[in-house]
Parts: C-alpha cells; sequence; structure tokens
C-alpha cells in the first residue's frame, strides 16, 4: 500500500497564485492507493468495471477504458476520485469560483476574525484594457505610464481603506459590519472539496481563455496538481473535452461541411491518428455524418 500524497506531493509547497494568493492540495480520495498501482485512475476503472458485474477483471487496460468513459461522457466513475485544496484568492475571484454549487466550501470568517491587509494589485505589464469584441473580456494592455498611476492609486486606497477598517474596529464597531469598507480585492480564502467529475467542469471554465485571466491562474495551477494523481484521465480529458482540444460539431456546422464535401471529387476521409478499433469505428460514424463514403 502507499499514500498517493507521500508518492506525489512529498513536502509539496503551496502553489504561489497572483501576488498573495495559492492553492495548495491538502488530500485526495482515496488516499491509499493498492499494491501495483500509481496512481488514482485506478479507482475510476475499478468503478467503471463494476458496470459489467466483473469486478477485478480488466477486460481493457485502464487508459483505454477511461479514454472510452470520456468520450462518452459516462461521468459517474470520475466522481469516484475527490480532491481538498486549500486556496487563498481576491475576493472578487472567489465569487466567481463560488458560482460552482457542487464542491464543499468552508471560507475564511470576517465575522469571527480580522481581515489582514493583503490586497490583490495586477503586475504593470498586467493592466489590461477592455476588449472591444467581448464584452466581457480584455485583451490589451494599458500604456506603462498611466497603468502605474493607477496601480499607485489603487495602494493608495487599499492602505486608507484598510487603516479605516482599523480604525472602526479600535472605536468598537462590530467585525461583521466593519469589513463593508475593504473593496473586492482583499485576500480570503477557504477550503474546496469536490469530486473530479465536477472539477473537470470547473476547469474546463475556468481554464478557458474566455474566463479572467485572474481566475485561470487558480484553474491552471490546478490542472498541474492534479495531473500526476490522475495522469491518464487529464490525458483524455485533454484529447476529448471540447473546450480542451476536441471540437463539437454543431448540426448547421455539419451541414456546411457535408455542402463543402459534396462539391469535392471523392475527398478521402481523414483517418484519426489511433490504433483503438471501437475509436476508429466512432470516428468513421461521424466523417460518414459529413458526408464522407465509407
Ligand atoms: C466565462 C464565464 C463567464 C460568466 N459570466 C457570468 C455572468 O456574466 N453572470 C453570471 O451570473 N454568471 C456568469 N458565469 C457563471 C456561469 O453562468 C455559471 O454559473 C458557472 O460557470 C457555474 O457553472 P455550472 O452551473 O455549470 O457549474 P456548477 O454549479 O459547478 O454545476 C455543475 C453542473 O451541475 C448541474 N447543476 C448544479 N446545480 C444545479 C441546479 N440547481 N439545477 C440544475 N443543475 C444543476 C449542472 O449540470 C451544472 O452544469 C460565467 C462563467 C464563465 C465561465
Amino acid at each position: 500500500m502507499s499514500d498517493i500524497l507521500e508518492t506525489v506531493y512529498q513536502g509539496q509547497p503551496e502553489t504561489p497564485c497572483l501576488d498573495h494568493g495559492f492553492v495548495r492540495l491538502v488530500d485526495v480520495m482515496p488516499r491509499v492507493l493498492p499494491d501495483g498501482e500509481s496512481s488514482c485512475d485506478y479507482a475510476i476503472a475499478e468503478a467503471a468495471r463494476t458496470s459489467y458485474k466483473k469486478g477485478t477483471q480488466r477486460v481493457r487496460s485502464d487508459r483505454d477504458l477511461i479514454r472510452y468513459l470520456m468520450r462518452h461522457r459516462h461521468s459517474t466513475p470520475f466522481e469516484m476520485v475527490e480532491f481538498k485544496f486549500h486556496c487563498k484568492m481576491p475576493i472578487f475571484v472567489a465569487r466567481q469560483w463560488i458560482r460552482h454549487r457542487t464542491a464543499s466550501v468552508n471560507e475564511q470568517s470576517a465575522r469571527y476574525s480580522q481581515m489582514t491587509d493583503e490586497f490583490y494589485l495586477p503586475e504593470l505589464e498586467n493592466v489590461r484594457t477592455q476588449s472591444q469584441i467581448n464584452k466581457q473580456c480584455s485583451d490589451g494592455q494599458l500604456p506603462e505610464g498611466l497603468a502605474q498611476q493607477i496601480l499607485d492609486e489603487l495602494k493608495e486606497y487599499n492602505e486608507q481603506t484598510y487603516q479605516a477598517y482599523q480604525n472602526y474596529l479600535k472605536e468598537g464597531m462590530a467585525r461583521e459590519q466593519a469589513r463593508m469598507i475593504l473593496p473586492n480585492n482583499v485576500y480570503t480564502e477557504w477550503y474546496w472539496k469536490i469530486d473530479l467529475h465536477n472539477l473537470l467542469h470547473f476547469l474546463a471554465l475556468r481554464c478557458d481563455p474566455h474566463a479572467q485571466q485572474e481566475i485561470r491562474v487558480y484553474a491552471d495551477a490546478m490542472v498541474e496538481l492534479i495531473t500526476p494523481v490522475v495522469p491518464l484521465t487529464m490525458e483524455a480529458w485533454n484529447t476529448y473535452h471540447p473546450l480542451r482540444n476536441a471540437i463539437t460539431l454543431t448540426g448547421l456546422e455539419v451541414e456546411a461541411l457535408k455542402d463543402y464535401l459534396s462539391s469535392q471529387d471523392n475527398p478521402a476521409p481523414p483517418a484519426i491518428d489511433s490504433t483503438n478499433k471501437r475509436e476508429q469505428a466512432e470516428w468513421n460514424d461521424k466523417a460518414r455524418q459529413l458526408g464522407f463514403s465509407i
């Protein structure tokens, strides 16, 4: 028996995120691996095999099975693995993060404890301009002089508001109300526990370029942290998830492609780079839908 955290994360420090934040993998379920297993992928494959009532019999490799499950959105086996993280992030990042409802969360209480004077400020080269294409995104860099001026102003404002917070507390105001003065770039922290199926949903949305850069930093760090724990799953996720390297075609796009292909002289059906017969058959089905004659 080996402990996955000992095996993979001995001495693992917090992964720094933004200027004062971090994400730390606290625990994994299953934490203890049976002899001969080197990752938690085994728990996913093992759960999936109960579908066939064959228990421990390995009719195909864990890798093939996990890739099949991922392609076919057979998702419950991925819920057999759970992760617990300790995370520290600005409140505006926490607000986006908390929208993911399937996690268990325990956050620092600003009623019980004082908030610390840690406020997020972006790096000078990361003060961004508003995107003209996507109304909720940023895409450029503010000129350096202006960016510096705004950062200086923000820093001064953060110091002033924290001083006011301290004054309110000294004057006897309740912590739960004094915090009203603090801006939403102040840091908070929480413990966050989630199963792998829902974590992958979170990561797909929050690693995506449409997500705000400040939350992407955390999502990217989590991908790095969990990959050694479930390497086969992460490989399959990267290959088959439409927000990673796969593409889902809409009905309209399929029709457009069919029209295009029908105007060519018998274009050869493209082959996928896989020796897996089942996967090849699945592609052949899609290729036929796209108008290739196979
Ligand atoms: C780029 C981006 C921009 C966004 N912009 C906005 C915005 O402008 N305004 C805004 O309010 N939000 C915004 N959001 C948040 C978004 O709308 C979702 O609330 C968030 O991404 C959580 O997604 P989810 O509900 O799928 O995830 P989770 O809450 O983690 O749920 C996972 C899955 O569980 C199921 N589920 C969970 N709870 C329920 C339920 N009560 N009923 C039915 N099914 C459930 C659903 O299948 C869901 O997909 C944005 C998100 C992203 C990634």
